[in-house]
């Protein structure tokens, strides 16, 4: 058949959208704009530019079969195997959780703790945090990335999640500041008093609000990631144990937690001996990070 006959790109695109949207993808268009790229290795400029044209039919196929696992409900970044967080690609697997937007405001906050941090520190030793169920690595690898003086323990439970957590630090060029440890955040391996960051993103979804989680969610990413008893507050409880542990006097805890968890969490840090303890809002205006000071 001449290449002539065959559906341009804008046409399967089109196609695509329309299959994305009755499928229920709330943004069909950046859905298939990234399955296409994946599917022809062409940049944004470059789809634009072969718009009018048929693509190669192998590349045509590519496209066709990862828009039907899209619509199959398999999530967007398991397709792409990767990511974007903070402004950088995460390679993600099921084993991980996938990095969330609400996320990137933890890692704003603990940013302003670190050059905070950074002022009052002796220049030669390097200031070290911890990011507690670390997953893909989204928190402490970004952290590293943003801040050349420190060094990171980067801990989760799972092998798989832990073996992309370093993978992620590989191609992020922070490796040789970044100690992957495998660990268990109810009980870490953490030595006392030599932290001057805590940061972890732990599971906090109650077991009995798994109703109201979406569907491709649980389906597709891993519970150990998701649910914690007692309220969805036994890690939460945990971290802020580890980090009364572990945390210098004057360190910092940042915690993610649920949207309704704010006086809980804060609480639990009050309670703890933290000072300064405060939570933020993100950007759909939910209390979602809790902070205190170690004193
Ligand atoms: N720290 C990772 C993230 O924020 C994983 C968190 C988790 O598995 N609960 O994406």
């Amino acid at each position: 058949m001449p290449a002539t006959d065959a559906p341009t790109l804008d046409a399967l695109m089109l196609q695509a959208i329309a299959r994305l949207r009755a499928a229920g993808d709330d943004s069909p268009h950046v859905c298939a704009r990234a399955l296409a790229q994946a599917a022809t290795g062409l940049d944004r400029t470059g789809l634009l530019l072969a718009g009018n044209t048929p693509p190669a039919p192998d590349q045509a196929a590519r496209f066709l079969a990862l828009v039907a696992r899209r619509c199959h409900g398999e999530p967007l970044a398991h397709i792409l195997g990767q990511r974007e967080f903070y402004g950088r690609d995460f390679t993600v697997s099921p084993a991980t959780l996938i990095p969330r937007p609400e996320t990137e405001r933890l890692v704003e906050l603990a940013l302003d703790h670190m050059r905070q941090q950074e002022a009052l520190l002796d220049a030669a030793a390097p200031p070290r945090l911890a990011d507690l169920g670390t997953g893909s690595g989204c928190i402490g690898i970004t952290l590293l990335c943003e801040r050349p003086r420190w060094q990171a323990l980067l801990m989760d439970i799972s092998p798989a999640a832990l073996a992309i957590a370093r993978r992620n630090a590989h191609i992020h060029h922070v490796a040789p500041r970044a100690l992957c440890l495998l660990g268990d955040m109810l009980a870490p391996p953490l030595a006392p008093r030599r932290l001057h960051l805590l940061v972890s993103n732990p599971p906090y979804i109650a077991p009995d609000e798994r109703p109201e989680v979406m569907p491709e969610v649980l389906r597709h990413e891993p519970h150990t990631a998701l649910f914690s008893p007692e309220n969805g507050l036994a890690h939460l409880r945990a971290v802020c144990r580890a980090a009364r542990h572990a945390l210098i006097p004057g360190g910092v805890l940042l915690l993610e937690h649920g949207w309704q968890q704010g006086p809980a969490v804060r609480s639990l840090l009050t309670a703890s001996g933290f000072s300064d303890v405060t939570s933020h809002a993100d950007l759909a205006g939910h209390e979602r990070c809790t902070q205190g000071i170690f004193v």
